[in-house]
């Protein structure tokens, strides 16, 4: 289960910088192409044009026009300076901004999936897409937010102050200040804000789970008429975000309006003390309109600071979410000495397994099962009876409660998943296949498969018939989760997979749905081919397959209760005869 973890926010802020790291010397070219253009444009001009404006409020003069020329030369010079500068930070931001991104996707996508089955079993697919999305979208707000917003800021800020010092201390102090006062209010109000921001997250991280999972049941959906109660599900979801938005929308709007009144202090400020300095002779003309000028690139970097700041938590807890999925410790871990299994005999071995999922119920009660090397087994039971999480287990999807799983004598939860995963082939109940082409899904099991390869595992699943009647033969793709096959066909997609993988295992989860005689022959004939020289688990449903079985494990609430070959149960007056002659009346082909 995924449990609530609380992200830091400078821990937020240590994997933003992470994913900064390999692009650190764009980065910092960027960032002192910012710093120069900043200190040219908002310091300098100001100057230079306050010495312009006192040469033109005096008579011209000779040495007066040679100095103007000079000035404006220099202004020309600043200017281009200034252009060249930012298009050099403008053009290298791209770069990074689309790196950063496209690494920020994969990782979170490549954690992701070190999580367990059952994390997955717990997420909505679409809620866990905008996670991704919004981390990475996060990181390039928040390298915006600094190059552009904070570097500015802190270069204008720190450099008027010095100059307005220079000139007036008093000025100064109060520069500083309202600096102070302005900077922490708008800070204060934004941390307060934050756990609203926080909120709305979530709200949107719920709404798009529940569209999400609206839009993967529309053939449920459909059959039920049930379209304007899906409508009215997520106008509640929709209707909790939009509450939630508005709330910090109207904290925002509020915050923006106390910052102009601020503004309105600082100019008021400047002009009172301007007329004082003019009263006593004091101002030039060129004075007064640097000050103008100051104040308006001051302005014009805090007015929008409060949404700044705003944004820039948005954007951190925008990426908690996902910062979360990526440091949850994984459920069922490598064991730091766990080696790879080099799978020979496949000798199976539950061993006294006992099993619960997270706190319910034990659901396997001393579970103890000995399959000898390329024995094939059934297992048959009533619903519930345990037989797909026994197929979980040996897949170590979940880590047995008690007990031990061996294969070929070692214990599967010490070696490494990947390894032991290699060595098994899944044929599901109801196969899903990638929206990829049939070639890619085929080869899914042996991504190096030669085409020679793909078609023999084809040919042998009886896949081959159907794809090369396709136009697009084995380039066709399959639509989202394999919609445009029918259920026989993908289910010998399935096992074309499973036999190009060829691992010593095999698990077998029988459709129960019944299939037309012709695709059952088909996928019978399939499952012989892929059953040889294999270890052999399955869930069985059909009779077909019980017999050629070399024994048939009957299970009931979560225990062996009988086995043997199929003709060997039916003798016995017990649960197999029992659940056989409720079933024996599906089988079509006795
Ligand atoms: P079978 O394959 O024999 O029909 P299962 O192994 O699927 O049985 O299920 C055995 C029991 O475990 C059932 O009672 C089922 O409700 C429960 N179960 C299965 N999967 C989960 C899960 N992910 N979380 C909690 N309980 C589960």
């Amino acid at each position: 289960m995924e449990e609530k973890r609380k992200t830091s926010f400078w821990h937020a802020m240590s994997v933003f910088v992470s994913f900064l790291r390999p692009y650190k010397i764009r980065f910092a070219i960027i960032t002192v192409s910012v710093i120069g253009a900043e200190i040219l444009g908002s310091l300098f001009v100001p100057q230079i044009l306050r010495q312009i404006v006192d040469l033109f409020a005096y008579a011209y003069s000779s040495a007066a026009g040679t100095k103007a020329i000079g000035l404006f030369g220099l202004l020309a010079f600043i200017t281009i300076s200034y252009w060249l500068l930012y298009r050099v930070a403008g053009f290298l931001q791209g770069g990074v901004q689309a790196g950063v991104s496209r690494d920020a996707m994969t990782d979170s996508l490549s954690h992701t999936l070190k999580h367990s089955y059952r994390f997955f079993q717990d997420q909505f697919t679409g809620s866990m897409m905008r996670r991704i999305q919004r981390l990475s979208e996060s990181i390039e707000r928040i390298m915006e937010w600094f190059l552009w917003t904070i570097v500015p800021l802190f270069v204008s800020t720190i450099g008027i102050g010095v100059i307005v010092w220079r000139e007036s201390w008093v000025l100064g102090v109060g520069m500083v200040v309202w600096m102070l006062i302005y900077v922490l209010s708008n800070y204060g109000i934004a941390i307060w804000k934050l756990k609203y921001d926080l909120d709305r997250s979530e709200k949107n991280t719920v709404q798009n789970g529940v569209m999400s999972d609206i839009l993967s049941n529309t053939s449920t959906v459909k059959a039920f008429a049930r379209e304007g109660f899906e409508k009215k599900l997520f106008f509640k979801a929709a209707e909790e975000w939009r509450e939630a938005r508005m709330k910090t929308w109207l904290i925002g709007e509020t915050n923006n309006a106390i910052q102009y009144i601020f503004i309105i202090f600082l100019e008021v400020g400047i002009v009172f003390y301007a007329i004082k300095r003019w009263e006593v002779g004091l101002l030039t003309v060129g004075t007064f309109a640097m000050y103008q000028l100051y104040i308006r690139s001051i302005t014009q970097n805090v007015y929008g600071m409060g949404r700044l700041i705003r944004s820039f938590f948005e954007a951190i807890a925008d990426a908690k979410e996902m910062i979360d999925v990526i440091e949850m410790p994984v459920e069922v871990p490598d064991l730091p000495e766990a080696r790879p299994i080099a799978v020979k005999g496949a000798i199976i071995d539950f061993q006294d397994v006992g099993f619960q999922y997270g706190g319910g119920s034990m659901i396997l009660k001393s579970f103890s099962l000995s399959i000898a090397s390329h024995e094939k087994i059934a297992l048959v039971g009533s619903s519930g009876a345990g037989k797909s999480t026994v197929t979980k287990l040996l897949f170590r999807f979940y880590d047995v409660t008690r007990g031990a799983i061996h294969i070929d004598g070692k214990n599967i939860a010490k070696v490494t998943q990947k390894s032991l995963r290699e060595a098994m082939s899944i044929v599901p109940q109801e196969p899903i296949l990638f929206h990829r082409s049939l070639r890619d899904n085929i080869a899914y099991g042996k991504t190096n498969a030669s085409e020679k390869d793909i078609i023999a595992a084809a040919k042998k699943a009886h896949c081959h018939e159907f794809i090369s009647k396709l136009p697009k033969g084995y380039d066709t793709f399959v639509g989202e989760r394999g919609v445009k096959l029918s259920g026989g066909e993908r289910q010998r997609v399935a096992i074309a997979r499973a036999i190009l993988k060829n691992a010593p295992i095999l698990v077998l989860d029988e459709a129960t749905s019944s299939l037309d005689s012709e695709s059952e022959s088909l996928i019978q004939d399939a499952l012989r081919e892929l059953m040889k020289e294999k270890t052999v688990i399955v869930i069985a449903h059909r009779l077909s397959t019980i017999m050629q079985m070399d024994r048939i494990i009957v299970m009931e609430k979560g225990k062996v209760v009988d086995q043997g070959t199929h003709d060997q149960l039916l003798k016995k007056v017990g649960i197999y005869k029992k659940l056989w002659n409720i079933q024996a009346g599906g089988f079509k082909d006795v």
